[in-house]
């Protein structure tokens, strides 16, 4: 029975926390945030290109990297920060008591130890695999009425990332 529990609350590719776990974890942060007058950081993450790469290495290659890639975003956080697997190629890191500097940093490292994984795409133009990422810091007097509000913000910065030729960090509006 907690094996299934545990199947229910974890993406059973990466091994990740879902986003079942991430909704509860996001409130949580959020109530905690406003009680305590501390900001919360949210970065959002996605593959570059990985349709192609499916499309030329094939869907179990696919599975392959995810999973290679989550392995590298996961050594590189902070013991306090979370990892989720959103959804697809996406991740979502939560993390706790960080400035807006402290995010996009974050969010740096993240995208440099991908590179630096050497994930070898050669339909990207960067010919190895990279990622795009969405950062932002709430605090409670940010106007920041729900978690949908947060993902929503840290969702058009990774968009913006993207248009402004991805493998990058955006973390303001
Ligand atoms: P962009 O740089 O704009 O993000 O381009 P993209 O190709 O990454 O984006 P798009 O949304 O077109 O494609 C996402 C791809 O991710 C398509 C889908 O097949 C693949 N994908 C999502 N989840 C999985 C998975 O669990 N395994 C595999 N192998 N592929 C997945
Ligand atoms: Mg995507
Ligand atoms: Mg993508």
């Amino acid at each position: 029975e907690k094996q299934i529990t545990h199947m229910a609350l974890h993406d059973a590719l990466t091994g990740l926390p879902n986003r079942i776990l991430l909704e509860d974890r996001i409130k949580i942060s959020i109530r905690r945030a406003s009680r305590t007058l501390q900001k919360v950081g949210v970065c959002f993450i996605d593959l570059d290109h990985f349709k192609s790469y499916n499309d030329h290495y094939g869907h179990l290659a696919g599975d392959e990297a995810l999973k290679g890639v989550s392995k590298v975003l996961k050594t590189n956080i902070r013991g306090a920060d979370r990892l989720y697997r959103y959804g697809g190629e996406e991740f979502l890191v939560l993390l706790p008591q960080i400035s807006i500097d402290g995010a996009k940093i974050a969010a740096a490292k993240m995208i440099e130890k991908v590179k630096d994984a050497n994930f070898l795409h050669c339909k990207s133009p960067c010919q190895i695999i990279t990622i795009s990422a969405g950062a932002c810091s709430f605090s409670c007097d940010d106007g920041v009425t729900s978690w949908k509000d947060m993902i929503k913000r840290a969702d058009v910065r990774l968009y913006k990332a993207k248009e402004g030729g991805r493998n990058r960090v955006v973390s303001e509006d």
